[in-house]
């Protein structure tokens, strides 16, 4: 069992459409919504972590993207200048979810994307602009 994160976008069309029974009932996917920003009528971005076989979420995203669903790994999302970084450490105040952290031997700034919820609050936190992430 693996867990990997997208950023999934929605066409406008799609609310009626159960595509997340489908992922868990055909695909013995677990699901977890880690951000919504969906508004009837126009498209929708969700950060959804899919939980299961490595195979069964490669063929759930598959399903996704035949369904017109743009379905993008979460780290495809984040654009981060780490050769620029000064190991400042402001990032890590404000980054809740531990993606963000200093390493505690080298005081260098570490990134574990995989942890990202895309709170989007490291970006004005950088006092060098080093972040940018594309959600919606
Ligand atoms: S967007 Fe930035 S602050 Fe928010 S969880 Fe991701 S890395 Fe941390
Ligand atoms: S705020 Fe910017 S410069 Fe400071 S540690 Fe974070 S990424 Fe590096």
């Amino acid at each position: 069992m693996i867990k990997k994160r997208y950023v999934l976008n929605f066409p406008p069309d799609s609310g009626d459409k159960a595509l997340s029974y489908h992922l868990v009932r055909d695909y013995d996917l677990r699901i977890n919504i880690l951000k919504a920003e969906v508004y009837p009528g126009k498209r929708g971005s969700l950060l959804l972590e899919l939980q299961g076989k490595k195979e069964n979420i490669e063929k759930g995203v598959d399903y996704l993207t035949t369904h017109q669903v743009i379905c993008e790994p979460l780290d495809k999302r984040i654009h981060f200048q780490h050769e620029k970084c000064i190991d400042c450490g402001n990032c890590t105040a404000v980054c809740f979810a531990g993606a963000l952290t200093m390493n505690r031997e080298t005081w260098k700034l570490q990134f574990d994307k995989d942890k990202c919820v895309v709170c989007e609050l490291c970006i004005p936190a950088c006092p060098l602009h080093l972040f940018e992430i594309d959600f919606r």
